[in-house]
């Protein structure tokens, strides 16, 4: 039997693909690289380029392919981008798993993990966060998760398609070996941008807000290395395969690092003096976003082992100093 990853090219699915096939699966990969690099995909991986939202081709896939489970990371997750063209996430994102439910469903498959994120809570009404906690997406990224997440539900209902929704905080570092990692055209997240001004490419950070109700003013995230964020998607496989039903889990560290305490972070892993400026607010930005994940842990087993934001930005350098240039196919 086989697993099919959903955007399998890009920075977390690449990863959760490798994770997958040193685990001894069977993994076929679909991805439109729009954003992910096709470089990227382990080459024990079977891959289909297309997109997910073009049912003929999905269906064709499915039809070729034995698949058990269904892991999907075919989605735009840029906060800004999704405040300017909101459209443009409800379509890939909302519109997308619709059109692959419709295909999962036409071929009796009924077990599906998907990516969905910490910005479907919104402003947090406590912290850390937990799962059950309200969800009140302050934009158009968390607000088209959390459609995916009661489309699901009712598709559960309905046709018996079983769902775990990972709900991820952020982000960052790259397989130690340095031979995978994150590389966005254009970047727009903290640390991969800290990591650019560390090498020269960019004069300096601009960190968007002093003036939050935190510790230092700046936004406070909770940070995962993606080798355990991918791992934690091999667990829920699993739980759903030995009949679980269908649930949400929040990926994090509950561990909430500000800005600048990232900044200076990196500037301790590269040595490099990295320079940095104030600048206005980014727009759509929670102030704090800390989860609770001793449910993923008490429930899937999950045991992440980067447990230190130093680890975890040790392997997004070693990637970017072995790829200067990412993954270069552009
Ligand atoms: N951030 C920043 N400067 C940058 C990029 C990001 O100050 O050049 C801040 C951003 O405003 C937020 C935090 O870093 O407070 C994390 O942003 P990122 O885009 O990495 O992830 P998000 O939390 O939006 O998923």
């Amino acid at each position: 039997m086989t697993v099919l990853v959903l955007g399998g090219a890009g920075y977390i699915g690449s990863h959760a693909v490798d994770r997958l096939i040193e685990k001894g699966e069977d993994v076929a990969v679909v991805d439109n690289l729009v954003t992910g690099h096709a470089k990227a995909i382990n080459e024990n991986a079977r891959f289909y380029e297309g997109d997910i939202r073009d049912k003929a081709f999905m269906a064709d896939v499915f039809d070729r392919e034995n698949v058990d489970a269904v892991i999907h990371f075919a989605a735009f997750s840029i906060v800004p981008e999704s405040m300017k063209d909101p459209l443009k996430y409800f379509d890939n994102n909302t519109g997308g798993v619709i059109a692959l439910l419709e295909v999962m469903r036409d071929h009796n498959v009924n077990k599906i993990v998907f990516s969905s994120t910490a910005a479907t809570y919104g402003e947090p009404k406590q912290i850390p966060i937990k799962e059950t906690d309200p969800q009140d997406p302050t934009n158009p990224y968390g607000q088209s998760k959390l459609g995916m997440e009661k489309i699901m539900k009712w598709c559960d209902i309905a046709y018996g398609i079983k769902f775990v929704a990972l709900r991820y905080f952020n982000v960052a570092g790259a397989k130690p070996d340095g031979s995978i990692g994150e590389d966005h055209h254009p970047e727009t997240h903290l640390v991969p941008i800290i990591l650019q001004v560390a090498a020269g490419e960019r004069d300096q950070l601009q960190i968007f807000g002093d003036d939050y109700p935190t510790k230092d003013g700046t936004c406070v995230r909770d940070y995962v290395h993606v080798v355990d964020l991918a791992d934690a998607h091999i667990l829920a496989m699993e739980y759903l395969n030995n009949g679980g039903e269908s649930t949400a889990f929040n990926l994090g560290s509950s561990t909430g690092f500000s800005n600048m305490e990232m900044l200076q972070a990196a500037r301790d892993v590269t040595g490099q003096e990295i320079p940095a400026e104030m600048a206005p607010r980014r727009p759509g930005d929670p102030s704090t976003l800390i989860a609770a994940s001793d449910k993923a842990r008490d429930v899937l087993g999950w045991d992440p082992q980067f447990d230190d934001v130093h680890e975890i930005i040790k392997t997004a350098w070693n990637w970017k100093q072995k790829h200067p240039n990412g993954y270069n196919d552009r």
